[in-house]
């Protein structure tokens, strides 16, 4: 095990920056994914740190060795990926012991090995077959299996997940936390997908354009987004977002959003400016049916007309406008059955975002 330390690293394909700077610690044993839109520069940086990619600039160190120069071979990693690329005329025993074979290790100690990641992996009665005779997720797992029996300084995985459907990756994210519990190495996971980060990551890295636009926990992320890309790509359905201004009236200060003014929580009050242009930012499951109390300092009360509904099974998704703009409200699907509402925006979690540097504005 180890820690991994990417030191101010940049990728140029000839004349594109695609990671423009890149500067992190994956503490030892920390699970960590790094999670973006497709094309921000997730699998370079991974594959910058495995070898299969030169480094343009910066340094790369697992635990105190600069690995840079290291041929990926002797780098001590162990990478899965999408497509699992077993050998297709090998058994799951022959794929998993493979790797061992090569190293020269003695048949009695692979076939300890083999058969000790099997029954981690529930792979005991596949281990005749080949490969073509397993399911995708079976197809997945043996491909952990090759890496696992390497026991690596790290593990690397680039959206291994991808190709299985939506029920399997759930029940292949389970195991993948499940084998980071027992083994406790090191691990990178590379998704596009932000369940996946949001379950299995002790720290997430939101990846934009080639730059970091935030690192935290899944609760940091979630809770306190940095800036409106993280608070909109994380969450599902994505965060409402409303073009807003700040304006003072009469000693105190409003989000003045269309015909609406509302009270500035005392939370943002430091940054108190007039004419401030803002994106107010709130979460569909933050606007509700009711208030418990009609407290002012804590809600915002307005009415609309539902437009559209989307019916998710327990809740249902009322889509509707505030001053002009698109909002979605998520609420228990049996609490809705007209069509006009009053909605109470719950204060204590919106958010706030500077329009032009889209930062957010909480302290
Ligand atoms: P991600 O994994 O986040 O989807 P990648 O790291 O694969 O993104 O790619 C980042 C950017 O670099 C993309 O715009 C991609 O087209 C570009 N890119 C990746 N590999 C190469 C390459 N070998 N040559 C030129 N451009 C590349
Ligand atoms: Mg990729």
């Amino acid at each position: 095990m180890a820690k991994v330390e990417f030191k101010n690293i940049k990728k140029s394909f000839g004349e594109v920056d695609v990671v423009k700077h890149f500067d992190f610690t994956v503490n030892d044993g920390e699970f960590v994914v790094f999670l973006g839109p497709s094309g921000c520069g997730k699998s370079t940086t991974l594959r910058m740190l495995a070898g299969l990619e030169s480094i343009t600039s910066g340094d790369i160190y697992v635990g105190d060795k600069l690995i840079n120069k290291v041929d990926a071979k002797d780098r001590d990693l162990a990478m899965v990926f999408q497509s699992y690329a077993l050998y297709p005329h090998m058994t799951v025993y022959e794929n998993i012991a493979f790797a061992l074979k090569l190293k020269g290790m003695a048949k009695k100690d692979i076939d300890t090995e083999v058969r000790k990641a099997a029954k981690m992996l529930e792979l005991e009665p596949l281990l005749d077959r080949k490969p073509k005779e397993l399911s995708g997720g079976q197809r997945q797992r043996v491909a952990m299996g090759r890496a696992m029996v390497r026991t690596p300084k790290v593990f690397l995985f680039d959206e291994p997940l991808s190709n299985l459907d939506a029920k399997l990756r759930g029940v292949m994210r389970e195991e993948i936390k499940q084998l980071h519990r027992e083994l406790k190495t090191t691990t990178i996971y590379v998704t596009h997908d932000q369940i996946e980060a949001m379950t299995l990551a002790d720290r997430i890295v939101i990846l934009k354009d080639g730059y970091v636009a935030q690192v935290g926990t899944p609760t940091d992320v979630f809770q306190r987004p940095a800036n409106k890309f993280v608070a909109q790509f994380i969450g599902s359905p994505s965060m409402n977002m409303l073009e807003a201004k700040l304006i003072s009236q009469d000693q105190a200060f409003y989000i003045q959003l269309g015909e609406n003014l509302i009270p500035l929580p005392e939370r943002f009050k430091a940054l108190a400016s007039k004419n401030l242009a803002l994106h107010l930012g709130v979460r569909p499951t933050d606007i509700h049916l009711r208030a418990q109390h009609i407290d002012h300092e804590r809600v915002f009360p307005f009415s609309v007309k539902i437009k559209d509904k989307e019916l998710l099974g327990a809740s249902i998704l009322l889509k509707t406008e505030i001053a002009g703009q698109p909002l979605t409200v998520e609420t228990q699907a049996a609490e809705v059955n007209t069509d006009e509402l009053k909605l109470y925006l719950d204060l204590d979690s919106i958010h706030l975002f500077d329009a032009l540097s889209e930062n957010s504005l909480a302290s």
